[in-house]
C-alpha cells in the first residue's frame, strides 16, 4: 500500500471508526445499565400498586371499624345491639362475626351472640396479649391500627380498639372468612386497578392455591409477590399481562443493539467509501505525475532524434544518398510519431472539457480500415511485423465519423506494435458480430492479464509489471477508443491472456 494511503487509513481509523468503535461498546455497556434502571422502574410501579390494594383492605376495614365504634358509642343502638351487629353482619358478608370485649386482663368478654361455636375469644386475646398492648399505645397516640392476630386456614381475625365511653367494648374483633374476602372485597379493588395491562393475583402463601386472578393465569409466572397487610396467610401477586417485564427489557436490548450495529455498520461502510475515494485520488494523483513524466519522455525522444539526424544532414555527414533516404525517413516518422503524440494528448484535452464534436455520416468501415492500414503497411514493414488484412465484404455502411474511428484504429494498431516482443504479427479484420460490424486488430504480444483488462480503459492508466514499464506510453490511447467508441453508441472489447497477445475489437451498432 502506498504511504499516503496508509496515512489516510491511519487517520480515518483514529478519526471516525475509533470513536465510533468506543462509543459503541460504551452504549452496549450503558445498555445493561439502563436496562437495570428500566427493571428497578417497573418493579417500583408494580410494588407501588400492591401497596395501593393493601391500602385499600385497610381503608375497608377501617370503615367497618367506624361502623361498629358509632354502634357502640350510640346508647338506643346500644340496648339492641344483637339485631344491629345482625344486621352489619347481613351487609358485610365476608365477616363471619364479630366481638367486643372491654379489658385485657382478665378478659371479659361481652356476651354477644356472634361468635361461632368454635371461636374462643378469650383464648385469641390472652394469646395475643402483647400486640393488644401495642394497640393501646397506639390508641393512646391517636392511631387505630387494625392488627391481623391468629386465623385458621378459612377465617382471619382481625383486633382493633374502639372508643367506648363505658370501656365495656373497647376491643373489637372482626372475624373475617379470608377468601370470601379476598374474591367478594378485594376482587373489585383488584379489578379496576390491574386495567387491562396487568395481571393481579391472590394466593395462600401455605399452599400456592390461587384464590383469585382478575384474568386467566394462563401457567405465566407471578413476578412480584408482596404479603397481604391484613391477611398473613396470603400475599399479592402482580404480573403483565401476555408480556413479561423480561421480554420487554430484552426486546428492547435486541432492538437497541441492532440499531447500534446498524449505525456501526453505516459508518464503517461510509469510512470504506471515503477511504476508497481517497485512495482514488491518492492513486489519481500519482498517475497524473507519472503521465507529465511519460510524455515528457515520449516527446523528448523523437525530438531528440529528429534534431540528431537533421543536424546530421545539415553538416553534410551523410555520405551516401542511401543514408541520408534512411536519416530522411527516420526524420519524418519520427515527426509523425510527434505529431501522434501531441494530437492524442489534444484530442484527450476535447474530450475531458467536453468539447469533442464528431461529424457524423454514413461510411464504409472496409474503406476506412483499409486506408489507415496502407498508411501503416510501411511502418509495420520496416518494423519487422508479419500482418495481415481480412475484409468482409458483406458489411453494411455503419454511421460514423471516418476520421474518429479511423484515431481509434491508429491507436489499436500502434499498441499492438508496441506491445509485441518476439512474435511480431498483426492481423486486421472486419466482420459481423451477431449483427454488428466491427474491426479487430489481433496481436501476437505480451498480452494483459485479466485484471488489468478492467483498468486499461481508465485514463493514464498503463499496466505497471513486467516488459510494459520499458515500453513508452501516455495512458491515453485506450481511453480515447473507448469514448469515441461510446460516442458512436458502439464498445471497444478486449480479449487477451498474459504471454500470448491480444485482440481488441471496435463494434459498431447496426445501422438503422
Ligand atoms: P499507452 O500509451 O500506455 O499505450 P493505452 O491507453 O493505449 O496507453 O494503453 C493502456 C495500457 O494497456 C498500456 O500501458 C498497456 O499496458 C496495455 N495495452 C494496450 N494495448 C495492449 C496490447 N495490444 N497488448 C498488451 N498490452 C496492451
Amino acid at each position: 500500500m502506498n504511504k499516503s494511503v496508509k496515512k489516510i487509513v491511519l487517520i480515518l481509523t483514529l478519526i471516525i471508526l475509533l470513536p465510533a468503535l468506543l462509543f459503541t461498546a460504551f452504549e452496549i455497556n450503558s445498555l445493561n445499565e439502563s436496562e437495570e434502571t428500566i427493571k428497578e422502574i417497573y418493579t417500583n410501579q408494580l410494588e407501588a400498586i400492591l401497596f395501593s390494594v393493601n391500602q385499600y383492605s385497610e381503608d375497608m376495614v377501617s370503615s367497618w371499624r367506624s361502623a361498629l365504634n358509632t354502634m357502640v358509642n350510640d346508647e338506643t343502638a346500644l340496648q339492641n345491639l344483637s339485631s344491629r351487629a345482625d344486621s352489619f353482619l347481613n351487609i358485610n358478608k365476608s365477616i363471619q362475626s364479630i366481638f367486643f370485649a372491654d379489658s385485657l386482663n382478665p378478659v371479659t368478654v361481652s356476651g354477644i351472640s356472634l361468635f361461632n361455636n368454635y371461636f374462643d375469644p378469650v383464648k385469641i386475646l390472652s394469646q395475643n396479649s402483647d400486640k393488644i398492648r401495642r394497640l393501646h399505645s397506639y390508641q393512646q397516640a391517636g392511631y387505630y391500627k387494625i392488627e391481623p392476630l391468629k386465623n385458621d386456614d378459612s377465617s382471619t381475625v382481625l383486633i382493633t380498639l374502639l372508643n367506648d365511653p363505658h370501656k365495656k367494648k373497647n376491643i373489637c374483633g372482626i372475624i373475617i372468612n379470608s377468601r370470601q374476602f379476598i374474591r367478594e372485597v378485594l376482587s373489585q379493588k383488584l379489578k379496576s386497578i390491574s386495567g387491562e395491562e396487568f395481571n393481579i393475583t391472590c394466593t395462600n402463601k401455605k399452599n400456592n392455591e390461587l384464590i383469585y386472578s382478575v384474568f386467566n393465569l394462563d401457567g405465566q409466572e407471578i413476578k412480584l409477590k408482596k404479603d397481604l397487610w391484613l391477611l398473613p396467610d396470603y400475599e399479592l401477586g402482580i404480573l403483565l399481562r401476555g408480556t413479561s417485564i423480561e421480554s420487554i427489557i430484552s426486546g428492547r436490548t435486541t432492538t437497541n443493539l441492532l440499531l447500534i450495529s446498524l449505525l456501526t455498520l453505516i459508518l464503517i461502510a461510509g469510512v470504506f467509501v471515503v477511504f476508497r475515494n481517497i485512495r482514488r485520488e491518492v492513486e489519481l494523483a500519482q498517475i497524473k505525475s507519472d503521465f507529465v513524466s511519460n510524455v515528457s519522455h515520449e516527446l523528448r525522444t523523437p525530438l531528440a532524434l529528429i534534431s540528431m539526424f537533421a543536424e546530421t544532414l545539415e553538416m553534410g555527414r551523410a555520405r551516401t544518398e542511401e543514408k541520408k533516404q534512411e536519416y530522411y525517413s527516420i526524420i519524418s516518422s519520427e515527426a509523425s510519431r510527434l505529431s501522434r503524440i501531441v494530437n492524442k494528448i489534444l484530442s484527450f484535452s476535447k474530450i475531458e472539457a467536453g468539447r469533442r464534436e464528431y461529424n457524423v455520416a454514413a461510411v464504409d468501415l472496409n474503406s476506412v480500415v483499409e486506408e489507415v492500414f496502407s498508411t501503416y503497411q510501411f511502418h509495420l514493414q520496416n518494423n519487422g511485423f508479419v500482418f495481415s488484412l481480412n475484409m468482409n465484404e458483406k458489411i453494411p455502411e455503419i454511421k460514423a465519423d471516418s476520421e474518429a474511428i479511423s484515431e481509434a484504429l491508429i491507436n489499436l494498431i500502434d499498441n499492438a506494435v508496441k506491445y509485441s516482443r518476439d512474435k511480431k504479427e498483426i492481423h486486421i479484420s472486419t466482420g459481423f458480430e451477431n449483427t454488428r460490424a466491427f474491426v479487430e486488430v489481433k496481436d501476437c504480444g505480451i498480452g494483459i492479464s485479466e485484471e488489468n483488462q478492467k483498468k486499461i480503459f481508465d485514463k493514464f492508466y498503463r499496466v505497471s509489471e513486467g516488459l510494459v514499464h520499458s515500453t513508452k506510453g501516455t495512458g491515453l490511447g485506450l481511453t480515447l477508443v473507448k469514448h469515441i467508441m461510446e460516442a458512436h453508441q458502439g464498445e471497444v472489447t478486449v480479449k487477451s491472456k498474459n504471454g500470448e497477445g491480444s485482440r481488441f475489437r471496435l463494434v459498431f451498432p447496426a445501422f438503422k
